[in-house]
């Protein structure tokens, strides 16, 4: 089936949008959540908030080319849209995954079924990982909500470990009471099809009560992904880059507003280059922080928000 054109997003959505994704431009703190050496992998405790505002009144201060009405001292407070807002991000599988195939096949309750524990992801015809892709742009995104003024709960905090399993992940967030979250993958589909896919939940009981606001939060990924990087809906799988999914933990056992982004096909060329690109990859976090704050503001991010 036809991709959308190149140049339609800015079109379709507005200019609002595309302005909103590169208004996040510059944002980045890829430190922000690197793992501390030796923390659990499993902890899902929110580190804390990497950036504190600077003190007010800095004797000497240099002059302020803000706008009136900002204060010196701290950021415009449109810049911090997520202020008292938690997020849950889960990035797939894990980098040691492949040396503990027992570990990774226990069974565990999915809310419908049993579903091994957890899987080694797929990885591009030049051996990058799905699992290494999937911690990168959780690091890239982590920074920005943190930027935005977000809590930050992750399922793992460093990409050489094992796990933990798909519900502890789901556990994880839950406990955390998290506002909203997303699973972050990419697929392993056949080389010729390309794009991104949001898996979304059915009801099961567990998530009942976060149907109808997770297909409202996916919309926006989806929105968000076409207007702020190279991806296009799937061509491949699911339809115009949706797919319902009643099968994974991860989305059965939500008590969050969730989806599951798979962000493209890293058995397709032209996906892997994006995919394993740093750029590629903080375009994709910097739309799936667009799409988090709108979901959470009902707002695109403004393009005051530039630094
Ligand atoms: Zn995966």
């Amino acid at each position: 089936m036809a991709r959308t054109a190149w140049s339609a997003p800015a079109a379709r959505l507005g200019a609002g949008l595309a302005v909103a994704v590169l208004a996040l431009v510059g944002c980045g703190v890829l430190s922000a959540g690197a793992a501390a050496p030796g923390s659990p992998p499993a902890s899902g405790r929110p580190r804390p908030a990497a950036a504190s505002p600077r003190p007010a009144g800095t004797p000497g201060a240099r002059r302020s080319h803000r706008p009136p009405g900002q204060s010196r001292g701290s950021p415009p407070r449109a810049a911090r849209p997520l202020a008292g807002k938690i997020v849950g991000i889960d990035p797939g599988h894990n980098g040691l995954n492949y040396t503990d195939p027992a570990f990774l096949s226990r069974k565990i309750w999915n809310g419908r079924e049993w579903e091994d524990c957890n899987t080694t992801g797929t990885q591009t015809a030049g051996g990058y990982t799905e699992a290494q892709f999937n911690f990168n742009v959780a690091m890239d995104l982590a920074g920005y909500l943190r930027q935005a003024g977000a809590t930050v709960v992750l399922t793992r905090t460093s990409n050489h470990g094992i796990g933990p399993c798909v519900n502890w992940r789901s556990y994880v967030l839950n406990r955390a009471h998290a506002n909203v979250a997303i699973d972050i993958h990419a697929d392993g589909g056949p080389a010729w099809g390309r794009g991104f896919t949001v898996l979304e939940p059915v009801a099961d009981g567990p998530n009942d009560k976060v149907i109808a606001a997770s297909l409202r939060f996916g919309e926006y990924v989806h929105r968000a992904l076409i207007a702020g990087t190279p991806l296009r809906p799937a061509d491949y799988y699911g339809h115009d880059g949706y797919m319902l999914r009643d099968d994974l933990a991860g989305l059965n056992l939500a008590t969050q507003p969730k989806v599951l982004i798979e962000c493209g096909n890293m058995k397709n060329p032209a996906d892997a280059a994006v995919l394993t690109s740093a750029r590629g990859q903080r375009e994709i976090a910097r739309a799936l922080a667009a799409a988090i704050i709108r979901f959470l503001t009902g707002r695109w991010p403004a393009a005051a928000a530039k630094p």
